[in-house]
């Protein structure tokens, strides 16, 4: 991985299982990328998820489809930082491991579905994050202010003012929490699996590389 060691360098961080990644993925943070002018975004697959207790995909497998899908995209790249990572991988160590490798001169942006920031409070150290970087959240269309403002963990919330220009809550540290509307493709890695599984077709809902790849392999 590069240093962009300039100041303004905007750098979206994007974790997941990506078990397997999939267009919803990849659509998402190609969309996030444009909106907001990151100079590019790295996918970060976690090792062990401390929160999702089904059963995964062995780390190199996942990571080799990453880098099938994000082959064509000189934006996106992976990083293995949690797959090397001991034991259980949390997510503030890997923040702390991006302001340090970029030196505190890059804003990082950690990027995640609604889903996923609604379980923001069962992560551990979670409102050391809010200081630590920037938060992208893809909502749902439709979803007000005051919703949005409701997605913060209460026991924080008084932490963020609302800043209709920037059109983002403003943490008391000065970093902001962007709630993003996409195209949100209803693609989801459960279904695929399921899909699979079952005998089914997984075909358009991956890069087909990816597809090939599984097929190939046998997994799900
Ligand atoms: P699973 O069904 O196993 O939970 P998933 O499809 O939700 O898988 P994850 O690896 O859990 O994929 O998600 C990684 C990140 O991508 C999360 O922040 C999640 O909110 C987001 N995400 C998942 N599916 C989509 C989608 N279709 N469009 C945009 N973002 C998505
Ligand atoms: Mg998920």
């Amino acid at each position: 991985m590069e240093k962009d060691t300039d100041t303004n360098v905007k750098i979206g961080l994007f974790g997941g299982t990506f078990n397997p990644v999939h267009l919803g993925h990849l659509r998402a943070a190609e969309e996030i990328r444009e909106k907001f002018n990151l100079s590019k975004v790295i996918f970060i697959p976690v090792r062990i998820p401390p929160h999702k207790k089904h059963l995964i995909t062995p780390s190199d497998i996942r990571f080799k489809m990453i880098n099938m899908a994000i082959a064509g995209n000189s934006f996106f790249e992976i990083s293995k930082i949690e797959l090397q990572r001991q034991g259980s991988s949390y997510s503030f160590e890997t923040i702390e491991f991006f302001n340090n490798f970029f030196q505190n001169k890059t804003d990082l942006y950690f990027i995640m579905g609604q889903d996923a920031f609604m379980e923001i409070h069962l992560w551990k150290k979670y409102p050391h994050f809010f200081s630590a970087c920037h938060f992208i959240v893809m909502s749902r269309p439709g979803l007000t202010v005051i919703e949005h403002k409701n997605l913060i963990p209460p026991d924080i919330a008084m932490d963020f003012t609302y800043d209709s220009i920037e059109k983002c809550f403003v943490h008391k540290s000065g970093r902001c929490v962007y709630f993003c509307r996409i195209t949100f493709l209803e693609i989801s890695s459960t279904e695929i699996r399921k899909n699979l599984k079952e005998g089914k077709s997984a075909k358009y809902l991956l890069p087909e590389p990816v597809e090939q790849y599984i097929k190939e392999h046998n997994l799900y």
